[in-house]
């Protein structure tokens, strides 16, 4: 089968390999679309290695996948061969006390795959290859009136679905989102979907963006008066939610001081820098939160539900698609943020 082969930092290409040997507890799945993720361009250029990510070289990356069940394990209950799939990047152990509560996404057994541990894409192979081999427990079935893209485009939207269900949204009430890369702007639809006022902090064509997908406001957070334009715009409460999807010390910044007091603050981004300054006076005083939130555990099935009643036309965030042959020419186009790029789809 093709596949899309790492052997280093930065070293990777479209190789020959076998399809993957299926085990008796496991389901082939023939890949038919992926979603680029904001995370596969760091990982492919070697950047993860401090986190252990890959877990071994040669590696295959890719996680936001979808496809077509090839073979189903003898001991597996629950699928069909043709049955059309979403998957699931995390696989917890399905023993530790995190694992045992449901919050699976904090494995306590993170990358021991001999513990039963896999996250697709990053410990373990993924799904830009022609097939890919996965435990039951990461697939669910798409809706029929939905398709392999849409599968693709899950694992986006319940990582921006469990950031929500971490912080809470407000119906009813406002929510500010900074940074309306792909996360924030699923985000920005699922808030409205659930009722929230929305108000989205961002720059250039990604703002235009926030607008076209239906923020209340829309202001550009390089202009000084963005957080006064928030005030504004909720009375000089501040806003009940605040989604800080972009990860650097000038977004925390307007996440936290958009927040009302008593209000939460989501943290979505993973952080440039491990460490910064934020203003802890404003979280005492004021008695705001702070919650992290780590991918998107639970979270597949109500998402594919909301595409599937209209609620949620995720179907929009698809810019461009790409064979896979072409990944290097739609990594480049996906990273250099050019020609309105939102989500690419690589097809195989
Ligand atoms: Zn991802
Ligand atoms: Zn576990």
């Amino acid at each position: 089968m093709k596949a899309l082969v790492m052997r280093g930092p930065g070293q990777f290409e479209i190789e020959e390999v076998p399809v993957p040997e299926c085990k008796e507890n496991e389901v082939l799945v023939r890949i038919k679309s992926v979603a680029i993720c904001g995370s596969d361009p760091v990982l492919l250029a070697g950047g993860s290695m401090d986190d252990g990510l890959p877990g071994s070289l040669p590696h295959i990356a890719g996680h936001e996948g979808a496809g077509i069940i090839e073979k189903v394990g003898e001991k597996v209950r629950g699928f069909q061969v043709e049955d059309a799939v979403a998957v699931e990047s995390h696989l917890g152990c399905g023993y530790c006390d995190n694992c045992q509560a449901g919050h699976y996404n904090l494995c306590m057994n993170f990358g021991k795959v001999k513990a039963g541990h896999k996250q697709y894409g990053f410990t373990v192979p993924g799904c830009y290859a022609e097939y890919c081999v996965y435990r039951p427990e990461v697939l669910h079935k798409i809706p029929e009136n939905l398709t392999c893209d849409h599968g693709a485009l899950t694992d986006t939207v319940a990582t921006a679905f469990h950031a929500i269900q971490q912080a809470g949204v407000v119906a009813g009430g406002w929510t500010v989102i900074v940074g309306c890369g792909p996360v924030g702007m699923a985000m920005l639809m699922l808030c409205r979907a659930m009722g929230s006022r929305t108000i989205v902090l961002e720059t250039g064509e990604r703002l235009k963006k926030a607008k076209e997908f239906g923020a209340d406001f829309a202001y550009d957070f390089l202009d000084t008066k963005a957080l006064q334009k928030v005030m504004e715009a909720t009375s000089f409460v501040g806003a009940d939610r605040c989604f800080d999807c972009a990860g650097n010390p000038a977004s925390m910044e307007l996440a936290l001081h958009s927040c009302r007091r008593g209000g939460t603050v989501g943290l979505v981004a993973i952080p440039k820098n491990q460490r910064m300054e934020i203003d802890l006076k404003t979280i005492v005083w004021d008695e705001k939160k702070l919650v992290g939130s780590r991918g998107n555990p639970n979270c597949h099935k109500q998402v594919l539900e909301m595409m599937s009643s209209g609620a949620i036309e995720a179907e929009k965030m698809i810019s461009h698609h790409f064979p896979l042959d072409r990944f290097k020419e739609a990594l480049e186009l996906f990273t250099s943020r050019a020609d309105g790029v939102v989500k690419v789809i690589i097809t195989v």
